[in-house]
């Protein structure tokens, strides 16, 4: 038995909300009509729909008529980024994106070259932030799609989305975002930003998995990826998620009063107390991705001499969640492909962990992880001969 479970794992996944449950529930059973259904039930599990729908907009700052809703963050990057690919495909054949981006976007992209598109990868600094300059060099008069990530899940930086946003409106180049991190933890508008597209994901923000919606600015036409019966615009077939959607919908309730009641702030005091116990207690430990332009809730590491995962097996032992490298790519070797691309050497990579707090993550959560980390560390150093032999 250990002195406390303390789950930082929220960028991996979060639980529903028991308001979200609550919300989601009576759409199993009692209200399980079809939305395209003409009768009663159909009209007030549409009705559910609907109403989903405006609290999504209303989160991001869009119109209800702009969210599509999704199986998830993954398919929204998918609809995005092959949808914009080839509705455009007859105006040009580049499309850009960054060394940094989720599975979801970098093999849909890999997917686009495969069918004689051609990609260009942005490098990021060591901060993994992406160089507006390196963006507008790239920009090509065929250029017809750029997608650039909010906020990193592994690193936590946040991008410079709407200047990378004027620079795309401006040329009349489609600008996708995925947004899977960021929505719900940071006040944002698509619509200030200049986003013509932005994905989400609920179950990153206390909703249901395997619901998802994709933001499309009035006017911006794709081609759907799902076809069938027409839902969503016509562009996500298949009946409708209702329980999903209406978990999706309440999450976002939930999100944009957070928002707005200073839970925020106090997340952002919290994640820099275990970023400055961690760095200073800590020797050979560094702060991974930028300091201040991070996610409020990330707080990532790389730890010399030490590999993440002999970390993460000792950290659960002591109650303790957390990742290294991205959830997808732990168990295999090879290290994260965002540390290197920020510069990172390999050694240093393998010892990367992420913590991600939570809106039930407490102070004291905060020093337990602290501690038992300093502790851990000094285990696995006793008995590294990488440590021994440091230079
Ligand atoms: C989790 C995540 C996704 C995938 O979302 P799913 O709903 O799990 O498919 C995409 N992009 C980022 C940045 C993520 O963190």
């Amino acid at each position: 038995m250990t002195e406390r479970y303390v789950y930082m794992d929220h960028s991996a996944t979060t639980a529903v909300d028991r308001s979200v449950l609550e919300a989601m529930l009576p759409y199993f059973s009692e209200e399980f009509g079809n939305p395209n259904s003409l009768h009663m039930w159909g009209r007030k599990a549409r009705k559910a729909v609907n109403e989903a729908r405006e609290k999504v907009a209303a989160l991001v700052g869009a119109d209800a008529a702009e969210i599509i809703f999704t199986g998830g963050g993954s398919e929204a990057d998918n609809l995005a980024i092959k949808g914009a690919a080839f509705t455009r495909r007859d105006k040009g054949r580049h499309v850009i994106t960054t060394a940094i981006e989720h599975h979801a976007v970098i093999d849909a992209f890999h997917w686009l070259e495969d069918q004689g598109f051609e990609v260009t990868i942005l490098p990021v600094d060591e901060k993994a932030m992406v160089r507006i300059s390196d963006l507008e060099s790239a920009i090509r008069p065929d250029t017809i799609l750029v997608s650039m990530m909010f906020a990193n899940n592994e690193v936590g930086t946040v991008q410079p989305v709407a200047e990378a946003a004027k620079i795309c409106n401006e040329r009349g180049i489609l600008f996708h975002v995925d947004g899977v991190q960021a929505a719900g933890h940071m006040p944002f508008n698509v619509r200030d930003m200049g986003i013509d597209m932005l994905t989400m994901s609920a179950h990153k923000m206390y909703g249901p998995k395997g619901v998802g919606g994709l933001y499309i600015r009035n006017g911006v036409k794709i081609e759907p990826i799902v076809h069938g019966g027409g839902q969503e615009r016509g562009l996500r077939s298949g009946t409708e998620n209702t329980a999903g959607i209406v978990g999706f919908g309440a999450a976002a309730d939930l999100a944009l009063r957070r928002l707005g009641d200073g839970s925020i702030e106090e997340e952002v005091r919290l994640r820099d107390l275990l970023i400055d116990s961690v760095t200073s207690s800590i020797e050979d430990a560094y702060l991974t991705g930028h300091r201040t332009e991070r996610l409020p809730f990330h707080a990532s590491f790389c730890i010399g001499s030490l590999e993440g995962e002999s970390m993460l097996l000792r950290l659960d032992a002591a109650g303790i969640g957390a990742s290294s490298g991205s959830a997808c790519t732990s168990g295999s070797l090879e290290p994260s492909y965002v540390l290197l691309a920020m510069g990172i050497t390999h050694e240093l990579a393998h010892g990367s962990l992420r913590f991600s707090l939570g809106k039930d993550t407490a102070r004291e959560d905060i020093v337990y992880v602290a501690e038992k980390l300093k502790k851990i560390v000094a285990d696995l150093r006793a008995l590294s001969p990488l440590w021994e032999n440091r230079g």
